[in-house]
C-alpha cells in the first residue's frame, strides 16, 4: 500500500509505532548528481538485517515508499540506503531533503530478494535503484569468497557510481523505449568460455519491471533454469510506489 488518505496513514503509523525503527541520519553523501547514500544510526542491537532487507518510509502525509538496505553494521548500529533521486515523486523529493541529524522512522520489511548462500557465482542485472542491493551483495560475495559479475543499465551520468562503490560489473546505457535491449546485446557479445563459467550462476534481476521481464525471458531462452533466476521489480513506468 503506497498511497492512502492522510487519516489512514496517521492511523497506520500510530498502530505500527511500537514496531517502527527509530533512527537518525548521521551521514549523507552524493555518489553522483542523483544518487544519495544515507547512513542511519539507531538502536539496532537486536536486529539481524540480512542482504536484500527492504525498508519502508513514510515520505509525506499520504505516501509510503520502499527501499533496500545497502549496508548494515550491527557493531556501529548503522545501516545505509542508496536513494536514486529521479525527481518524479514524493519519495525522491523526501530523500533529496534528508539532512544530517534528522530523525526518521521506518518499517523493516522482509529481505524479499535473498542472497543465495549455496551458490558460488552471482550475476547482477538492474539499474540505479538496484545499486544499494548490489553493494551489499558484492560485500557478501567477497566475504564468502564467491564470485560476482553482471551488467547494469545506468544513465551515463551515474556510471561513475560503480567505481565509487567498487562494484565490479559492466554498464550499458539504459534506453527508455528499449528496456534491457543493450544489456541483451552485451550478453550476446560475451565470449562462449565466459558464458560457460556463468550460466550456472544465480541471477538477480531488479529495477525496472519491463527490463526484468525481457532479460528473464532472454535468460530462459539461453537455457538458464527458472530456479536460478530471482527477480524483484522496484518500479514500473507510469506507476507510483510499487
Ligand atoms: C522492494 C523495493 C526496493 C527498492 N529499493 C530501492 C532502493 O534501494 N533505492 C532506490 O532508489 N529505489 C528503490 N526502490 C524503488 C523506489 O521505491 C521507486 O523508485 C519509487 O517509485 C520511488 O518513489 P517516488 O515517490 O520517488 O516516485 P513515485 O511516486 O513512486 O513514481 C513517480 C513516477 O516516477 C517513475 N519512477 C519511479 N522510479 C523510477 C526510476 N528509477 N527511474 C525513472 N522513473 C521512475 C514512476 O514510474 C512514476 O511515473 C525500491 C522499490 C521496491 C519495491
Amino acid at each position: 500500500m503506497c498511497q492512502i488518505p492522510k487519516w489512514l496513514a496517521d492511523t497506520m503509523t500510530s498502530v505500527a509505532n511500537p514496531w517502527l525503527r527509530n533512527a537518525v541520519v548521521t551521514h549523507t553523501s552524493m555518489v553522483s548528481d542523483e544518487l544519495k547514500l544515507i547512513t542511519f544510526k539507531g538502536d539496532f542491537d537486536h536486529e539481524n538485517f540480512l542482504p536484500g532487507k527492504t525498508v519502508q518510509f513514510r515520505v509525506d502525509e499520504s505516501n509510503f515508499r520502499q527501499y533496500t538496505l545497502s549496508a548494515f553494521n550491527k557493531k556501529d548500529s548503522t545501516c545505509s540506503v542508496l536513494f536514486y533521486l529521479h525527481g518524479k515523486g514524493p519519495g525522491s523529493e523526501w530523500a533529496a531533503n534528508l539532512r544530517t541529524g534528522q530523525p526518521v522512522k521506518f518499517r523493516a520489511g522482509e529481505a524479499t530478494l535473498r542472497y543465495n548462500d549455496e551458490a558460488k557465482h552471482h550475476f547482477f542485472f538492474g539499474d540505479e535503484t538496484s545499486l544499494g542491493l548490489f553493494n551489499w551483495y558484492k560485500t557478501t560475495a567477497l566475504a564468502c569468497s564467491h564470485e560476482y559479475f553482471g551488467v547494469l543499465e545506468l544513465h551515463p551520468q551515474h556510471e561513475g557510481a560503480l567505481s565509487s562503490l567498487k562494484i565490479m560489473v559492466d554498464n550499458v546505457h539504459s534506453l527508455a523505449d528499449a528496456p534491457a535491449v543493450n544489456a541483451i546485446d552485451w550478453m550476446e557479445d560475451m565470449h562462449p568460455d565466459c558464458w560457460a563459467a556463468w550460466k550456472g550462476a544465480t541471477f538477480y534481476l531488479t529495477g525496472r519491471g519491463l527490463s526484468i521481464n525481457r532479460f528473464r525471458k532472454y535468460l530462459l531462452g539461453k537455457g538458464v533454469d527458472a530456479v536460478q533466476i530471482r527477480t524483484d521489480a522496484y518500479w514500473a513506468d507510469g506507476k507510483t510506489g510499487l
